[in-house]
């Protein structure tokens, strides 16, 4: 067993997605459970740590912040190529950043060494019914799901604002890459 002189290793999880998809907020219901309704966007690449107990065993996750803008995309690789897992996030309000999953994927599979798990995340979940009704083209969990499943990524759909399922996506991407390494 590890002893407090041998640190444990910390699993490096990447988050990805289009700018203003929730990545930091999805951080910071993490890490602070704390939601914040008006973040400025992030700029660069910053990290944060998460313990968690994956089945029962004490797991550290380095979890990295990406910026989904353009002009960060090679920034964003390098960090890709050292991951051992990625959240993919899109915003189930937003087409535009769903149809671009398939880039991230693209990008990711480029930079990475061999093909590392992938969680594809469904995020702003709770805005879906009021946007729906204003008219505005959502994402339906099935079409999530099915695109998850082309990729072999996991999936699932969260909110950062009430704090549904984020933990429960990190746990269940971290198990995968748990099993992986
Ligand atoms: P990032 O650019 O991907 O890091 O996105 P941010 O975390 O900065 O979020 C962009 C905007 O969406 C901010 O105004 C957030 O408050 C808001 N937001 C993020 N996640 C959610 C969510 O799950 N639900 C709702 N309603 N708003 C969210």
């Amino acid at each position: 067993s590890p002893s407090l002189s041998s640190p444990q290793k910390a699993y490096k999880i990447v988050l990805a997605g289009d700018a203003a998809v929730g990545k930091s907020s999805f951080l910071m219901r993490l890490c602070k459970n704390e939601f914040r309704g008006n973040t400025s966007a992030t700029l660069g690449v910053d990290f944060q740590m998460k313990t968690l107990f994956v089945d029962g065993e004490r797991t550290v996750l380095q979890l990295w912040d990406t910026a989904g803008q353009e002009r960060f995309r090679s920034i964003a690789k390098s960090y890709f190529r050292r991951a051992d897992g990625v959240l993919l996030l899109y915003d189930v309000t937003c087409e535009k950043s769903f149809l671009n999953v398939r880039e991230w994927i693209d990008m990711i599979a480029d930079a990475a060494h061999e093909m590392i798990p992938i969680m594809l995340v469904g995020n702003k979940a709770d805005l879906r019914d009021s946007a729906s009704a204003e008219g505005q083209q959502c994402v339906s969990g099935y079409f999530g799901e099915k695109l998850a499943m082309t990729y072999g990524a996991l999936f699932c759909e969260t909110s950062a604002k009430d704090g549904s399922n984020v933990v429960e996506a990190v746990l269940h991407l971290a198990r995968e890459v748990k099993k992986r390494t």
